[in-house]
This record gives structure tokens, sequence and C-alpha cells, in this order.
């Protein structure tokens, strides 16, 4: 039934877009993966039985977004079915000390970037009145740790945008999920890690908290499930009759999301407290 049928996956020169768009060359859509860095594409040619198509994107430019859709166009008579969006980056940091140039960078990502490509290819799934949408969330877009307000905020931004969206496009038979990966093991971990360090430095204000903070992040990568595990998701709200509107990878964060939901903040924030380590003064 899907074989074939053309999807778009941003993000997908590393880590879990990658894992994405292997899983679902496997599973028999023609993939195009999509990102900056199209050397590192090169590695996922030839897999997915030659399925997958390397795409050069940067979601954060208009122009590049123009490129990218017509050269879909070109290389399929089919309409997008679906479009994954994967692409992000973490800015982290204390929410007084990260330059705004640094916030903006990160929502000129992982929401404008997702917006802009979302417009981009609309039209023709209204047209063809089917298609897809799969935004990659995360569980910090519901539970914010100090330090992660830039990335933890543009995630909660595409909570809810993703569900705006979802509403809108039910009357015209398109279904948009949401798919919450927890710690996953990739380099985003690495990259969440760098983007803490100058906020380490003798003194900066928040140094010791983040220092403390940084010693709970850092455990939690290595620990984290494989990519695979969110592409399984991914190919369940592509192909189920009824798509989930939200998929939460591993399933062992959805305790802490219930608590993050049903409690007061003077309670999760004593949760928060303990687990990293980062208190308030008594
Ligand atoms: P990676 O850093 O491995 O992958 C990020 C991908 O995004 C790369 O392929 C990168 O490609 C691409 N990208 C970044 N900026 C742009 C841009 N402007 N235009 C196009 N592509 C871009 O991290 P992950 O695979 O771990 O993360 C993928 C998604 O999963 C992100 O949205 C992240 O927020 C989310 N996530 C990850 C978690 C984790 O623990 N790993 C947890 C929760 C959510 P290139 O540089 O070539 O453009």
């Amino acid at each position: 039934l899907h074989m074939l049928k053309p999807v778009l996956v941003t993000g997908a020169s590393s880590g879990i877009g990658e894992a994405i768009a292997v899983h679902l060359a496997h599973k028999g859509f023609t993939v195009f993966a999509a990102a900056r860095r199209l050397k590192a594409l090169d590695a996922l040619t030839g897999l997915g039985g030659g399925r997958i198509h390397a795409l050069a994107l940067d979601v954060t430019d208009a122009a590049s977004i123009e490129q990218a859709i017509s050269a879909i166009a070109q290389q399929t008579d089919q309409p997008l079915f679906g479009l994954v969006n994967c692409a992000g980056v973490s800015v982290t940091g204390p929410v007084e000390s990260v330059p705004l140039e640094e916030w903006k960078r990160q929502y000129e990502t992982n929401v404008f970037g997702l917006v802009g490509v979302t417009q981009a290819v609309l039209p023709q799934m209204r047209e063809a009145g089917m298609g897809r949408i799969v935004n990659i969330g995360s569980v910090a877009g519901r539970i914010a740790a100090p330090f992660f307000g830039p990335y933890a905020s543009s995630k909660h931004a595409v909570e809810g945008i993703s569900d705006s969206l979802r509403r809108e496009l039910a009357p015209k038979g398109l279904q948009v999920s949401l798919v919450r990966p927890g710690f996953i093991n990739t380099h985003f971990g690495d990259q969440e890690h760098e983007s803490l360090q100058p906020y380490l430095a003798e003194g900066e204000p928040y140094a010791g908290d983040v220092a403390t903070f940084a010693k709970w992040h850092e455990r939690g990568h290595p620990n984290a499930v494989a990519p695979s595990e969110v592409a399984e998701s991914v190919h369940h709200a592509l192909t189920a009759q009824k798509p989930h509107s939200r998929y939460t990878v591993p399933s062992s964060y959805l305790p802490s999301l219930a608590i993050r939901n049903l409690m007061p903040s003077a309670i999760t924030d004593r949760i928060f407290g303990k687990i990293t380590g980062v208190k308030p003064n008594p």
C-alpha cells in the first residue's frame, strides 16, 4: 500500500533523521533525505534499496526550501505523501545569559524552519487530499529543565504548532503527529553539552548550578535508546489507519509527562531539584 510513496525527511544527515530515512526506505517509501551537509548524506545513498535521494536543504533559508521542493517535483510525479520535520539544533544555557542572537538561531531552525517547510509542502498535500506530517518534538517540549530555556521553549512551540495544525488539517483529510523523543543516543547530547560550556566559566553567575546540571545531563545520553526506536514511531504515524496525535519514545517517559501534567509546579520543582541537583536556596 505504501510502496514508493514519496516522503521528505529534514535533518536526515545524522542521528534520528538518518535512522528515519533508512527505516522508511526499507519499508518501501521513496525517501527524500534532506540536510545542509550534502556530503554527510552520501552515507545514505545505496541504503534502503536505493530508494533514498539526497537533497540539499537549509530549513532556515526560504530559497533553499523552494529549490528542494522543485528538486523533488523533478524526481517524482507523485505529490509528497509525507513530511517528517526532524531538523533541529539545541541552544542551551541560562535564560539570562544566552545572547538574543542565539535564541533567534534556536527558533529559526526548530520553529520557523519547521513552519517554513510545512507551508511549502502543504499545497500539494491539500490538493491531493492526502498526506501526513510528522513533527519531531521532544520530551523537553513539555518538561523544561533549567538551562534548557531556548531549546525547551522551541519544542514547546512545536507542541502548540502541531496541535493547531492537526485540528486545521483534519477536515482536509490530512494527519499530523508529534513524535517526542527523550534522551536518544545521537551526537545531539554532545552539542547540547558544548553549548553549556561558556556558562561554566569563572565569574559566570550560574556556573555552579550549570556544572551540577551538566553532570546530570551527561549521564542521560549514553544510556539513551537507539534512534531506530524513534523511526518506528514515525513509520507508525505515516502508515497506521489511525495515527496517534503524540508518540513518546521511549514510553518510559510517560510517567514523567503524566506527573508534569497533573501535579502542581511546587511538587515538580522539588522532583526536578532532587533529580538534577539544582535546588532552591533554602
Ligand atoms: P543530530 O544533531 O544528529 O541531527 C540534527 C539534524 O538536523 C542533522 O541532520 C542536521 O543536518 C539537521 N539540521 C540542523 N540545522 C538544519 C538546518 N538549518 N536545515 C536543515 N537541516 C538542519 O541530532 P538528532 O538526530 O538527535 O536530532 C534530531 C531531532 O530530534 C531534533 O529536532 C532534536 O531536537 C530532536 N530530539 C533529539 C533528542 C536526542 O536525545 N537526541 C531528544 C529529543 C528530540 P545538517 O547539519 O547537515 O544540516
